[in-house]
């Protein structure tokens, strides 16, 4: 018996897997299957169960690493195969998708056409092993492997004795190969075809390979633990839907009653099961009952579904968290500093631009969410942003949704702002396919929503504010801190400053240097800005001329704790720290007011952070 892995081994998840397995471990109902001589070898004891979420989380119990053969399993896959191999058109011609209540082996057409009834019994799954491209039997059962090797993440190998053992007695598969090709839905020979087939059910796994297997299809086609697409996206329905209808063979009606997600079991004694979306759960356990289902198997899925509440048709609506985070420009800034009056006009005039912070997987029910909220404030808004940064997925009718939002808004007269897009790629290529010549001017997109605020700030200061990055330098009378200084205290503070020039990208302060000066911008911007723990830099502030920075290193004497660069061409009048000390004997009005301004600078900023922190409420 092998124990739950180390990393999961404290969760109560895994606890409950292990004490599913401890409840059932006795119940030794059923039969192995022996039309199949090699299967009745099976030790009736085997008992694995294994549960994979699409976060790549595996928990399991019992006997999950013990090889069997994957069986009736393979089914599903295979027809997944099939899909991506030939037009759906095709596909559907030689194969239909209605559930019969017959078991997995009656030889079973539909009257007319000869078209087995779906693909998880015997008749339609050797039809569509017919379907699989490839000009040799090897390439194709190559092939085959591959997929399902993708699918649980490790390489696959078939079981050659079970192998030998169901080809040495599948006379009734044969049988139907020859009906099939009688036909026409086999268009060729049949013996290479059901030999492949034969094949594929002989396939070896585990039930922890079938639950990563079953996660698989649960995350559209993406192997969880290592993010391979084993079969493309657009398939994974097709394969689920067939498995929800016809995958529990002449049960399938009683299992979506009582456990309410796709599944598949195999005569070996596998089952798995798709909570799509969610997980993937694998059991393996030899002795059938008289559908030819695992009796272990059935009950743990049963438990499970009702224990953790993972019937389909029992989903609970996760719609409203799809906003996590809404805010107005009056609210929060950008790390741009702005003067006392840009700062008051952009709170009074703020709540026209709001930032919208979107979160999880966007489809319609959730993007109408955000429909519903932008165009109830939509009256009062000039600016919207939609900020992606936490959004998991897109799918196409939300881009769709978006895009159109995106119109009318662009009717009025209202741009629509995006920020983190490369966390929504598809969201970017829809809108390029749509938008197309007038993409660029329309899609508006920004880094972060530093960015996008800065550009809105601007937009609404233009309208009333002067720019303040004129050429010319500011003269130090302007400087915030000497506010309030007569022209002779002015004239005494400026003969103590040394004027430095700093090209753009320059670095002016140096992450732990020593403090030695306060600076004074005369002309041109600069940005303070730490290293993020992921090793991207983060801006905390935009200086224009006028502005001081390094006044905290003037206050606290500490080494700088942020790098300061020119973003333009800068001139910086610097302030030394024994100068300023020397103030204190000399003028000690001048110094006071250089305090008290700095003093209130330093407000200024804790206010700005204490509003935003009321908005961000972490
Ligand atoms: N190889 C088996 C057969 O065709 C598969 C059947 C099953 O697992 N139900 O008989």
């Amino acid at each position: 018996m092998i124990a739950g892995c180390a990393s999961a081994a404290a969760s109560p998840i895994q606890d409950y897997l292990q004490e599913l397995h401890g409840r059932y471990l006795d119940l030794d109902e059923g039969k192995a299957a022996t039309y199949i001589p090699e299967l009745a070898k099976a030790n009736p004891g085997w008992f694995g169960i294994s549960l994979a979420t699409t976060d790549g989380h595996v928990y399991e119990a019992g006997d999950a690493r013990q090889p069997f053969t994957i069986q009736s399993i393979s089914k599903p896959f295979v027809y997944g195969l099939a899909l991506e191999d030939n037009t759906r058109a095709e596909v559907l011609k030689r194969i239909g998708v209605e559930p019969t209540g017959d078991a997995f082996n009656a030889i079973s057409l539909e009257a007319n056409t000869g078209r087995p009834r779906n693909p998880m019994i015997n008749a339609g799954a050797i039809a569509a092993a017919g379907l699989i491209a490839g000009k040799s039997p090897q390439t194709r059962l190559r092939r085959m492997l591959e997929m399902f090797s993708r699918y649980a993440g490790e390489e696959v190998f078939c079981d050659e004795a079970v192998y030998r053992s169901e080809s040495e007695t599948g006379h009734r598969n044969r049988a139907i190969g020859h009906m099939l090709r009688s036909f026409d839905i086999l268009a060729e020979a049949p013996d290479s075809i059901v030999d492949l087939y034969f094949k594929q059910c002989s396939v070896s796994v585990t039930s922890r390979q079938l639950a990563v297997m079953a996660a698989t299809l649960a995350n559209r086609g993406v192997n969880p633990l290592t993010r391979q697409q084993a079969i493309r996206g657009e398939y994974v329905e097709s394969i689920l839907s067939v498995m929800g209808s016809c995958g529990m063979y002449d049960y399938a009606g009683e299992w979506l009653y009582r456990v309410g997600m796709p599944a598949k079991s195999g005569v070996a004694g596998g089952v798995i099961a798709v909570l799509p979306g969610r997980l993937g759960i694998g059991v393996f356990s030899p002795l059938l009952d008289g559908h030819g289902n695992s009796v272990r198997g059935l009950r743990v899925c049963e438990e499970l579904s009702r224990y953790f509440d993972l019937h389909l048709f029992n989903t609970p609506h996760a719609s409203k968290s799809v906003i996590r985070l809404q805010f107005s420009l009056a609210e929060v800034n950008s790390n741009r500093v702005r003067t006392p009056p840009e700062a008051e006009a952009l709170r009074v005039r703020g709540a026209a631009v709001r930032v919208y912070q979107l979160q999880g997987n966007l489809f319609m029910p959730t993007a109408e969410v955000v429909l519903h909220e932008v165009m109830a404030a939509l009256a009062g808004l000039r600016v919207v942003v939609l900020d992606l940064k936490h959004v998991l997925s897109i799918n196409e009718s939300a881009s769709r949704l978006l895009y159109q939002l995106l119109l009318k808004l662009q009717g009025q007269g209202k741009p629509m702002l995006f920020t983190n897009i490369d966390r929504a790629p598809q969201l970017a290529r829809y809108l390029k396919a749509k938008l197309k010549a007038r993409f660029d001017s329309l899609f508006q997109a920004f880094d972060d929503n530093d960015a996008a605020l800065e550009w809105c700030e601007d937009c609404l200061l233009a309208e009333e504010c002067q720019p303040g990055d004129a050429g010319q330098p500011v003269a130090p009378a302007n400087y915030e801190p000497f506010a309030g200084l007569a022209p002779a205290e002015v004239a005494v503070a400026s003969a103590l400053l040394e004027r430095r020039k700093y090209q753009p990208g320059e670095v002016i302060i140096q992450f732990g240097a020593p403090a030695g000066e306060l600076f004074l911008l005369a002309r041109g911007r600069a940005s303070v800005s730490v290293r993020l723990s992921g090793g991207a830099a983060k801006r905390l502030a935009t200086f224009s001329a006028g502005m001081a920075f390094g006044e905290m290193a003037m206050l606290d004497r500490a080494p700088r704790s942020a790098v300061v660069t020119a973003d333009t061409e800068v001139e910086c009048d610097l302030l030394k720290v024994e100068d300023f000390d020397r103030l204190g004997e000399t003028h000690p009005r001048i110094k006071i007011l250089l305090l008290r301004n700095l003093a209130l600078g330093l407000s200024r900023k804790l206010r700005k952070a204490n509003r935003e922190i009321s908005v961000f409420d972490y």
